[in-house]
């Protein structure tokens, strides 16, 4: 497929891109709602030449799409695609302090950190997990490792680090009840990396 860039298409080719995507979007949702992951990917994968074609791959619309597309990855168990989804999303959102676009607010940055990070316990690297959310740290831009938290901004005193592993960080107990997720990678590397870490 040939895409012409954003500044070579006329109004009516612009709108018609717009409506693509709305669709795209919407039926890689419900796709998702139904727990049809790979569906719901396939939907990602045909929405994200069109958000690079009108906002261009380094945007904040595209990194949405790459949240969809990681998020699907990983249900699915492909990790390494998640990888690269998370790790674009990351690239746009982070701040140029760690190398990255500093398009987002810091909420969104926040955010991505937190994708990534769960990747990585995935992957067994808890440690590197903590690093990433613990970028934050120094303005007071940290947030809850439960995802549906809806706080945000949050300095390191207002977080609890997990017992088990000392890499995740919850805002209460309630946020803690994410250890349905947490708990595999928490079990299985989580003592390993807290002896890392007191090293
Ligand atoms: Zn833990
Ligand atoms: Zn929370």
């Amino acid at each position: 497929m040939s895409l012409l860039s954003k500044s070579e298409l006329n109004a009516s080719e612009i709108a018609q891109v717009k409506h693509l995507i709305e669709r795209h979007r919407s039926e890689g949702e419900s796709f998702k709602a139904m727990g049809d992951w790979r569906s719901a990917m396939r939907s990602y994968l045909s929405l994200i030449p069109y958000l690079d074609k009108l906002y261009g791959m380094d945007s904040l619309e595209c990194a949405n799409g790459f949240i969809g597309l990681g998020e699907c990855s990983i249900c699915i168990g492909e990790i390494e695609g998640a990888e690269e989804a998370f790790n674009q999303v990351l690239k746009v959102r982070e701040s140029k302090e760690f190398g990255g676009l500093g398009l987002g607010s810091k909420e969104e940055a926040a955010q991505a950190r937190e994708y990534l990070a769960r990747l990585k316990e995935k992957q067994g690297q808890l440690v590197r997990a903590r690093a990433l959310r613990a970028r934050g740290e120094k303005d007071k831009s940290m947030r809850c490792s439960n995802m549906k938290c809806t706080k945000s901004l949050l300095r390191r005193e207002a977080l609890n680090a997990c017992s088990g592993c000392r890499c995740a960080f919850y805002c209460s107990t309630e946020c803690q009840f994410d250890w349905s997720r947490h708990k595999a990678p928490c079990k299985e590397n989580g003592a390993a990396a807290k002896t890392l870490m007191a090293a």
